[in-house]
């Protein structure tokens, strides 16, 4: 089954260090890509977008092909390891570019984007100081102004990119939770948050996970996470927002409303101009979650759905999401440059206070990092490449093969559609003669899919029967693919189907047994 442990040549002759930054090395990177492509060429790729086989024989396979977990005496040479690793990834990975790769907020990446990150990466600057590299600064501060811009912020907005939408959460809430303890007379930078009294934080009860885990972490307990109800299509009720905030007492600090724009499953988008009113109300600090719906703003059709946007305080958004970057692209924009005070720091050896007035400095003071890839050059190439037009119409397309998948769950009698197609995201259950054995029955449906690796899509629960109703395991389709057709689609819900006559075959003959 497996192919065997590596037979590379151990080699004696020592590997000269050769470094990519320079003109020279630049033209060895791509001698080194072109071999890594051959060889990436060479190995089988699995048929679907995974390779088939349970996690138990992808995993050894994998590890079989990389041979003994131990560092070689003297290495093998640049195109012998390279040879190895892309041969690996390619028969033991995933394919998002696969027509039927529908799983998670995970899009295949586009080529430039991933050119400019092998040249971001040659460069190797970073981003913290100004001696660490010029270029990639003026390339992030490029982005954050065109991404400002999108968002319909004002003159003192400004942004700094991170590793993702949940490290973005987290930096929106650390500026709101100072905020917060700044308009109690406390410094929360100094003394910590023990001071702040009863702290509370309201989201949508379908807000990201990550929400709760960064209230963990910035030491306000995930106990000050108020979850606010949805309506019928999903979205956080500011009637039930106002009323939550009007029961708080005088001994609590509401910190934030962590509003979402496109929840993770659903696409849905909370009222973010009520939203926003009813916080600028009571002096509380909005941040909108767009990880997912970012991308939206690139469309003509979709763009409305985030009107409010720019009333916020803070916004995540995700490149590496819509937007069809390698990850990470993730990126924290603020309504006022001023917020980052949180996060300044003077440090000797990086960024002394007459250097800085000099003019010399970096975006240290913006970030959680210290040494930080400049990511924005992939982004930047990608917004350069296609403008707004031609990333709307990616994000249409998807759009489009989201709704096409919903009317196509509809008009399948062995399946149920859950939640339509707000963005690109489609929820929907295979239906059971027996309703209660159908969460089993659908769980088993997509790993029966995983194992063939004919299909890669995801699950979730979800409240199937309106707000409030009792959570269903479901299955989900996420559509980031701007080149898959709706035939694509049909294909995809067709394997649904063959999995669920499989997986039905499969428990008769276990009853009969
Ligand atoms: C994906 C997602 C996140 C987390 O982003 P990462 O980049 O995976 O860390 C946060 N919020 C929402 C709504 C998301 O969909």
């Amino acid at each position: 089954m497996t192919p065997p442990t590596r037979t590379l040549p151990a080699r004696t002759d020592p590997q000269p260090p050769l470094l990519a930054g320079s003109r020279a090395g630049l033209a060895d990177v791509l001698a080194r890509l072109d071999g890594a492509v051959d060889a990436a060429a060479k190995a089988r790729r699995p048929l679907g977008p995974l390779p088939a086989g349970t996690p138990t024989e992808v995993l050894a396979a994998a590890a079989h092909a990389l041979g003994p977990a131990e560092l070689p005496a003297e290495g093998l040479g640049a195109d012998a390891a390279l040879g190895l690793l892309a041969t690996v990834l390619v028969e033991h990975g995933i394919d998002l570019s696969h027509p039927r790769a529908a799983a998670h907020l995970q899009p295949p990446a586009l080529s430039v984007a991933v050119a400019a990150d092998v040249l971001a990466s040659a460069g190797n600057a970073s981003l913290d100081t100004y001696d660490s590299g010029p270029s990639a600064l003026a390339v992030e501060r490029w982005l954050i102004g065109a991404l400002t811009g999108l968002a319909g912020l004002g003159e003192r907005a400004d942004g700094v990119l991170t590793p993702g939408g949940s490290l973005s959460n987290l930096m929106g809430l650390l500026l709101a939770r100072d905020a917060a303890a700044h308009r109690r007379g406390i410094d929360a930078r100094d003394q910590g948050v023990a001071a702040l009294p009863g702290p509370v934080v309201f989201c949508s009860e379908l807000a990201h996970f990550s929400t709760h885990r960064a209230c963990a972490a910035l030491g306000l307990g995930e106990a000050a996470v108020h979850p606010v109800p949805v309506d019928d299509r999903r979205r956080m009720r500011p009637d039930a927002l106002r009323a939550a905030l009007g029961a708080l007492g005088p001994d609590r600090t509401p910190v934030a409303v962590v509003a979402t724009a496109g929840t993770t499953d659903f696409g849905s988008v909370d009222p973010l101009p009520q939203i926003a009113e009813i916080a600028a109300g009571h002096g509380m600090w909005t941040h909108v979650d767009a990880a997912y719906g970012f991308g939206a703003l690139f469309s003509d059709r979709l763009a409305d759905r985030l009107a409010g946007l720019e009333l916020a305080d803070s916004i995540t958004l995700d490149l590496h999401k819509i937007g069809w970057q390698p990850a990470a692209a993730g990126v924290l924009l603020v309504s006022d440059t001023t917020a980052f005070t949180a996060l300044d720091r003077q440090v000797a050896y990086l960024n002394p206070v007459d250097d800085s007035e000099a003019g010399y400095d970096g975006l240290l003071g913006r970030s959680l990092q210290t040494t930080r890839r400049p990511d924005a050059v992939k982004a930047a190439a990608t917004l350069l490449t296609y403008g707004r037009a031609g990333l709307g119409r990616m994000v249409d397309t998807c759009h489009d093969l989201a709704r096409h998948a919903e009317r196509r769950i509809q008009a399948e009698p062995e399946l149920e559609l859950v939640a339509p197609a707000e963005l690109t995201t489609v929820l929907f259950r295979h239906r059971t003669a027996d309703p209660a054995a159908a969460d089993a029955f659908n769980a088993a449906l997509r790993r029966h899919l995983l194992e063939t690796g004919t299909a890669l899509i995801g699950r979730t629960e979800a409240a199937t029967d309106g707000p409030g109703t009792p959570k269903r395991v479901c299955l989900k389709f996420t559509l980031l693919n701007p080149t898959a057709t709706t035939d694509d689609i049909d294909a995809l819900v067709d394997a649904v189907l063959d999995a669920g006559r499989t997986c039905a075959r499969l428990i008769k003959e276990d009853d009969a047994a």
